[in-house]
């Protein structure tokens, strides 16, 4: 059995997926606000992690001696400060975010914010450790993935210039290094002192579950919509069954594999008639009509697809030809039978010509196709409403 054929879901169910993909509110389909204010958030919760953090080593007896009491106060106002100031810029996304040029500057000052914010807290700790390292690959990363490039480069090119300069400006002794942290931790190894390695884990593991999850979602989101804009692009978009595009493709890979199969051409009669009786919302509703009663005579394995205007098309591996006569048959039947209902009550008939041909073993597709399409000819000719076969 071809995959092509036994993995198209009904309709209901591609409708139901594109309409839920279109009203959810995903990550990545969200404004640039709204991902400003998730920056934002991530931002202020982190920091009162680090005031946490902070206030807990400085009060506690046996970790006390190793935080640096004479900058202890700068440091914790900043985070303070800090965290308050990221909830107002929340805050303040609220209040502004219909308009315009809020919209357009707001996630460049958020997103310069939380890089200046985030450097001089790695700063504080030291700015070669791992986790002002990590920490800073891992939020460019997940940056880069939620925002346009360019607002993340705004930030990113002078954050790393910055993070580059007091690195060496450090390494040179020039400014102080890591001065959160008392002169006995920094003169001591830093790698066996069991305070300085929890520090490190505490500080950055959040960053890290944060950004994974982030990241997880965002690459989830983008996966589903790379499935479903391949999806669509197979699709006619009025009724939602294959377009001429991925019936060439089916009938190519039945083609290759040399396996046999019918092909069942249906025209529907007299069908500009229908528009210009009833209007062109009426006719796209028949088309949408004629193609669910089409798939429920379908089954896994069959192609249904739209092959032109009111021209639909089967293709049926492993029938023989009364099988395929009998079924291009009940699809007659059915469409004969379907009433379709106008807006003011009153109701109509349709009905479509029929024609039918077999592949062999070496048939060429497009050689089938226009056996189905002169067997569709003679239907018409001999008075439509009914199955010719031609082989
Ligand atoms: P016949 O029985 O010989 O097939 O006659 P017919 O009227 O069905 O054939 P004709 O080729 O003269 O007209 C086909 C009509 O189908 C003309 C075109 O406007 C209409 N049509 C094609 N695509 C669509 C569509 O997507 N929606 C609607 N409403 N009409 C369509
Ligand atoms: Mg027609
Ligand atoms: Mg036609």
């Amino acid at each position: 059995m071809l995959n092509i054929g036994s993995k198209i879901p009904k309709i209901a169910s591609v409708q139901k997926s594109i309409e839920n993909f279109m009203h959810s509110s995903v990550i990545m389909q969200w404004d640039n606000i709204s991902k400003t204010i998730l920056i934002l958030a991530m931002g202020g919760l982190d920091f009162l992690v680090w005031i946490l953090w902070l206030v807990y080593s400085y009060h506690s007896p046996e970790l006390n001696h190793w935080i640096d009491s004479a900058h202890y106060p700068f440091f914790l106002s900043f985070y303070i400060l800090a965290a308050v100031l990221y909830f107002i810029l929340i805050f303040i996304c609220y209040r502004y975010k219909r308009n315009k040029l809020f919209q357009k500057y707001m996630p460049y000052i958020a997103v310069g914010y939380f890089g200046i914010t985030m450097l001089f807290a790695g700063f504080a700790i030291g700015t070669s450790n791992p986790a002002t390292i990590a920490g800073y690959i891992t939020v460019v990363t997940v940056g880069l993935v939620l925002y346009e490039r360019k607002i993340i480069y705004s930030t990113f090119i002078p954050g790393t210039i910055i993070l580059l300069l007091l690195i060496t400006l450090c390494a040179k002794d020039l400014i102080i290094y890591a001065p959160i942290f008392s002169a006995e931790l920094d003169a001591g190894n830093l790698y066996q002192n069991s305070f300085w390695v929890y520090s490190m884990l505490f500080l950055y593991t959040p960053i890290f579950i944060v950004s994974i999850v982030l990241f997880e979602v965002l690459l989830i989101q983008w996966r589903n919509r790379e499935l479903l804009i391949n999806e669509i692009s197979r699709r006619d978009p009025l009724t939602g069954i294959l377009n001429r595009r991925s019936i060439g493709e089916f009938l190519k890979k039945l083609e290759d594999q040399h396996e046999m199969y019918a092909v069942i051409l249906l025209d529907l009669d007299y069908f500009k008639k229908i528009n210009d009786s009833y209007g062109h919302d009426v006719g796209d509703q028949v088309l949408i009509t004629v193609s669910n009663v089409l798939s429920n005579i379908t089954i896994d394995g069959d192609c249904l697809g739209r092959y032109g205007g009111e021209e639909f098309i089967l293709i049926l591996p492993a029938l023989n030809k009364d099988q395929a006569i009998n079924i291009a048959n009940r699809c007659r039947e059915a469409i004969a039978e379907t009433l379709i209902r106008n807006e003011d009550g009153t109701e109509f008939n349709i009905s479509a010509s029929f024609g039918v041909a077999m592949s062999d073993e070496t048939s060429k597709k497009e050689d089938v196709i226009r056996m189905a399409d002169q067997a569709l000819y003679i239907a018409k000719d001999k008075g439509r409403n009914q199955v010719q076969f031609l082989s």
